[in-house]
């Protein structure tokens, strides 16, 4: 054992109960499906966790029926106050199953423990005990007077944070005063379910929340169902575009939240250490999974060999292995298609020439893992620094002046999120006002905050979600619901 060799230190499994089949939650009860189960594994062992029900178009049917039954006879006729009430004992028992939820999501998803349990499910929790605040309090939001819900819901979200893109999706809605049919990945269903039974401990009327599982065909056919008012999505660029597509002409609201490839943008001012830790936590918390990843670094060119140097020594101590250990900071690559996808990109950096560095560390026989992974000599036109990857894989970058940070910044069809470390707040701020993204954070990364409104420009879709803004989209009295921002 080296120095910096950790005792294993594995978080206990006991706490769950997990049945060995999940069935549809459609109207408060699981019920068969009739498409084809599906397993859903550990990426880190391959194991088995369990097997899930897939939902057909019929299923989906019942789904969306079970939700418009439950917003027709239930909960539109009840108070902002009462739905509060419902969302504030979700919230609770959040907190109170959080260890449970958060080996839950380890397990299904293969991200750190120390990430589901310091960031996953306090802020599930956190956006819970948010929107429930609002419950009873819509006409504030800034939405006119007497804003009204817009009905049933169908929303879609993808791998990468499991449970918190569900309370995302949820949250909102359900406080707006909607009902909801979400359907999770075909990879990470698990959390989803464990949520419906939380639905039930919380005697929520049945219908309000309905969970169908399945894959892309499961998804296609939820968007296309005649009988719901509005899509919510986050996923990529491409199925969004689909999404689009097939909506365009329909009265049904829409929003987007696709990829991105953020820029990290380090002036030659800024305290560096402290900025590693924010390149650290921007492109390799949660393998790189991060929609909003600060996937370019843009460094002022007189200080990048002691920049790139710093970062190397400081990912060689990161420890990459069995994400349920308290002490890995790396965890598995979601799926064995993800792992291909970053495997192919990172390729093509090597093809393209620019220079790749990964830390030495183990690999583990069964799982899917990438090393993190740093790339220099990169030029603009790499596919690179143009393409979201969605793994622990960075693309360094220089400039000399702010114009040109800028003008490398903006140099991508996405805008989600970008990053400014520089101890001089007049330069943070006006660079701020020229980058075109979201969110963007000065000397810091991947901060979330439910109060705080989170989506994007151009391909990195429209619409927003967190803060009072995140309410818009659910309902009816508000330019929001059309798709502007
Ligand atoms: P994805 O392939 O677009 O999948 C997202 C969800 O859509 C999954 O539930 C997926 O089902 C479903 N789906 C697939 N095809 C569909 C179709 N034709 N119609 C309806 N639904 C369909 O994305 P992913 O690869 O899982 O997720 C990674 C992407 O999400 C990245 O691009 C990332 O940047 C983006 N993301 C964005 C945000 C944000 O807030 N902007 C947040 C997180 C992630 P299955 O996967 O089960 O087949
Ligand atoms: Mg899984």
């Amino acid at each position: 054992m080296g120095f910096l060799d950790y005792a294993p230190a594995p978080e206990s499994t006991s706490v769950l109960n997990l049945q060995k089949d999940y069935g549809l939650f459609i109207g408060g009860e699981f019920v068969d499906g009739h498409g084809s189960a599906f397993a859903t594994v550990s990426p880190s062992t391959e194991e088995v966790i369990a097997t899930v029900a897939e939902a057909t178009e019929a299923d989906v049917d019942k789904a969306v029926a079970a939700a418009r039954k439950a917003y027709d006879k239930t909960w539109s006729r009840m108070s902002g106050s009462e739905r509060g009430k419902y969302l504030f004992r979700i919230a609770r028992i959040l907190q109170e199953r959080a260890r449970e939820l958060a080996v839950a999501e380890t397990l299904d998803n293969g991200k750190p423990i120390r990430e589901t349990r310091d960031v996953d499910i306090p802020l599930v929790a956190a956006w819970f005990f948010y929107y429930a605040g609002w419950a009873d309090k819509l006409e504030y939001a800034g939405a006119g007077p007497n804003p009204k819900a817009l009905g049933v819901a169908a929303q879609i979200i993808p791998w990468n944070f499991p449970l918190l893109m569900l309370a995302w999706k949820i949250a909102p809605a359900l406080a707006a005063g909607n009902t909801v049919v979400l359907k999770p990945a075909e990879t990470t269903p698990l959390t989803a379910l464990l949520f419906a039974e939380i639905c039930q401990q919380a005697d929520l009327p049945a219908g309000v929340v309905n969970i169908v599982t399945g894959a892309g065909a499961t998804g296609a056919s939820l968007v296309a169902h005649p009988d719901i008012n509005k899509v919510a999505f986050t996923g990529s660029t491409p199925v969004g575009r689909k999404i689009a597509q097939t909506l365009a002409g329909s009265s049904t609201k829409v929003t987007l939240e696709l990829g991105g490839k953020g820029a990290n943008i380090i002036f030659d001012d800024a305290a560096i250490d402290q900025a590693i830790e924010g390149v650290v936590s921007g492109i390799f918390f949660n393998q790189g999974h991060v929609c909003c990843a600060g996937s370019r670094l843009l460094v002022q060119e007189n200080i990048h060999d002691d920049v790139v140097s710093r970062l190397q020594r400081r990912l060689s101590t990161l420890r990459l292995g069995d994400p349920l250990d308290k002490n890995t900071d790396i965890g598995a690559v979601n799926s064995k298609a993800q792992l291909a996808r970053i495997t192919e990109l990172a390729n093509s950096g090597d093809e393209e020439g620019a220079n790749r560095w990964s830390a030495a560390c183990e690999i583990p026989a069964k799982g899917f893992w990438f090393p993190p992974t740093v790339f220099t000599d990169v030029h603009t036109s790499h596919r690179i620094a143009r393409e979201e990857i969605f793994g622990p894989v960075l693309s360094v970058m220089t400039f000399r002046t702010p114009d040109e940070a800028v003008a490398k910044a903006n140099n991508t069809p996405y805008g989600l999120s970008a990053g400014i470390w520089t101890e001089k707040a007049s330069r943070m701020l006006a660079i701020a006002d020229k980058l075109r993204a979201g969110v963007i954070w000065a000397n810091t990364f991947n901060k979330f905050d439910p109060a705080s409104p989170f989506g994007g420009y151009k391909e990195s879709g429209y619409g927003r979600e967190g803060g009072r803004h995140g309410l818009f989209p659910y309902l009816e009295s508000s330019d929001w619901t059309k798709g502007g921002r």
